[in-house]
């Protein structure tokens, strides 16, 4: 059902208003021509004029009250022409006037609701029953009453449906509007929350400009601070290293031949403080060298050369380094390594590194018992372990030994270590693609046992080439993306350009034959030829265009004189980097066999 209180106000009342002008207007006209034929002078005014007369009230009231008062006005308008007709009916007995009650019926389906039409309806019956019967003496049930009473009825059924089928138009027509409005407001709601959000995210947006310049200002400040970093460490090893070389020859010498200072034999106590001033030198240029190699591997500048070799020979050669010291103490030192294990490529001296450190770990904590060195073959890899029966490690101190300057506070009376050696020795064992991990439960005497591993992988290559090995990306020490060749396979030369070339991967080839290969593996960008010499680069040219073919692959000429080549030139064999020590020139001399027996040193100093 239609509710007619919410379709009073508004729309309704002025749809109603519109109506009733409407209804008067027409009202006027006809009390205008009916005025002109009633007041012609041949006429004279008889009872109809008291009609004419109540319509005009209604159709005064109604104009006057239209605007103020819709109700009061459109009931004056029907009531006058219901009483208009009644009085038709009563005093000048126009038996049709009945049927003119339609009009009131009608005007009230107009005006008003359903159920005013209705009870309108039955009064208007009521009226033209009680007249016919009263006044014209019809009976109730006459032809005369019951056709204009149907007609009545009729009107006013219909009216009333009407009337109802626009109010539910109304209704309906009022809900959408209703729902529209609801849409537009959530519509401007949602709208005002979007231009919030946008503001937000302007404003997030800027601080994210802010942030991301504080970053890159942070970055650059770091880097530099990385750099300043590497420098000082650079410079100040370097001050350090040379006066400390003195300081080490000297007291070696004093140490080893006291007779070229023409002195007899010296007191013990005198050579044992001469012997202290040489282990702590000793020790002091092993801690310069660790914190050296360490802010170079920071710096990524340090460079391992892969080259296949026996790791037993290896191994052995750092066992037989490490057997003097362990003399002393009730400690045997066992080799358990299968004298057929392949060769494998790597880096003979970064490896020996790491053997020397865990070897020298394991005899300082180790009191009695054993120290073991063992290698085993596995599918892809060589594992190789350092036993020892020593103090142990606490199992939740193992994860952190490999971290920069940490020592266990059980050991700190062994002061003779930098806590750098474990640190390194990963560094270098994963720039080998390989692992490196501890095992102990702590227990004094059952000791520790140290691993780590070495892959097999790109020992072919490497045997027949100076390609170094291929090893998984996120260790590779260089992170670079792009290769180039060289024909060159000086270190210098090779570390001198990828220093240059951030970017790129220098693969060294030491024979023109191996190029073509080496493109497809190692997916080279160009090759470079590095020769002072003019015919040796034309008939490296020569032979390049030969085995290259058809290939477009550029050839970049890049004369670069490394040390080797200037050695070559200076006609000199091998060379030693100052501060020189007595190991490594007798490492150099070691290397020409026992047939150097005198050396002549030329110096001014
Ligand atoms: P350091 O030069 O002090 O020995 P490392 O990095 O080589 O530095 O070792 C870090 C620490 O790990 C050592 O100080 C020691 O406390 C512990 N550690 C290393 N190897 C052993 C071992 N074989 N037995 C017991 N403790 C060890």
């Amino acid at each position: 059902m239609p509710n007619e209180d919410r379709l009073t106000t508004g729309d309704l009342t002025y749809l109603r208003r519109e109506s009733l002008q409407t209804v008067l207007l027409c009202l006027a006209v006809a009390l205008y021509v009916w005025g002109l034929v009633l007041f012609r002078p041949i006429n004279v005014p008889d009872l109809t004029a008291w009609s004419t007369v109540l319509l005009a009230v209604g159709l005064t009231i109604g104009f006057v009250f239209k605007q103020r008062n819709l109700t009061l006005a459109a009931v004056a308008t029907i009531a006058s022409i219901a009483s208009a007709i009644f009085l038709h009916m009563w005093l000048l007995d126009a038996r049709d006037a009945p049927y003119l009650l339609a009009v009131v019926v009608g005007l009230t389906g107009l005006m008003f609701g359903m159920k005013t039409v209705m009870v309108v309806t039955v009064l208007c019956d009521a009226l033209i029953i009680s007249t016919g019967t009263l006044r014209w003496g019809y009976s109730p049930l006459s032809s005369e009453l019951v056709s204009p009473a149907l007609l009545i009825g009729a009107v006013g059924i219909l009216s009333s449906l009407a009337v109802r089928n626009l109010y539910l138009t109304l209704d309906w027509a009022l809900d959408r509007t209703m729902e529209a409005q609801r849409n537009q407001d959530e519509l401007r709601e949602r709208r005002a929350e979007l231009v919030r959000t946008l503001k937000a995210l302007d404003v997030a947006y800027q601080r994210l400009e802010y942030l991301n310049y504080d970053l890159a200002r942070a970055r650059e400040a770091a880097e530099e601070a990385r750099l300043a970093k590497q420098q000082f460490v650079a410079r100040v090893s370097h001050e350090l290293r040379t006066p400390l070389n003195v300081v080490i020859a000297l007291s070696e010498t004093l140490y080893l031949s006291p007779e070229r200072y023409g002195a007899g034999p010296l007191p013990s106590a005198f050579r044992e403080d001469i012997r202290e001033i040489y282990r702590s030198s000793k020790h002091l240029l092993q801690l310069i060298n660790d914190v050296l190699d360490m802010s170079q591997i920071e710096a990524r500048r340090m460079r391992i050369e892969l080259h296949p070799v026996a790791l037993q020979d290896v191994i052995a050669e750092a066992v037989e380094m490490i057997r003097p010291l362990v003399r002393e103490k009730e400690v045997a030192l066992v080799v358990q390594v299968p004298a057929d294990l392949p060769p494998i490529c790597v880096d003979r001296n970064r490896v020996q590194q790491v053997l020397l450190n865990l070897l020298n770990n394991a005899r300082r904590f180790t009191e009695r018992g054993s120290i073991t060195v063992r290698a085993t073959l596995k599918a892809e890899e060589i594992q190789v372990t350092v036993a020892d029966t020593g103090v142990g490690i606490p199992p939740a101190e193992i994860a952190s030994i490999f971290k920069e300057f940490h020592q266990l506070d059980s050991t700190v009376p062994h002061q003779d270590g930098s806590g750098l050696g474990l640190a390194i020795s990963k560094r270098f064992i994963e720039m080998h693609g390989g692992r490196i991990w501890a095992e102990s439960d702590g227990v004094p005497g059952r000791g520790s046992r140290f691993h780590f591993t070495l892959p097999l992988v790109g020992v072919e290559l490497a045997e027949s080439s100076d390609l170094p090995a291929p090893r998984p990306p996120l260790r590779s020490p260089t992170g670079r993306g792009r290769t180039l060749l060289i024909l060159d396979h000086d270190p210098t030369v090779v570390q001198m350009l990828e220093q240059g070339l951030e970017e790129y991967r220098v693969v060294p080839v030491g024979n023109v034959t191996d190029v073509p290969r080496l493109l497809e593996q190692a997916h080279a960008r160009a090759v470079l030829l590095n020769s002072v010499r003019r015919g040796r680069v034309g008939r490296q040219m020569q032979e390049l265009r030969r085995v290259l073919g058809q290939s477009s692959l550029p050839i970049i000429l890049c004369p670069l004189v490394g040390e080797r080549q200037m050695g070559e030139s200076m006609g000199v064999v091998d060379y030693l980097v100052k501060p020189i020590t007595r190991d490594a020139l007798t490492a150099l001399l070691h290397r020409f066999g026992d047939s150097v027996r005198r050396v002549l040193v030329v110096d001014d100093d």
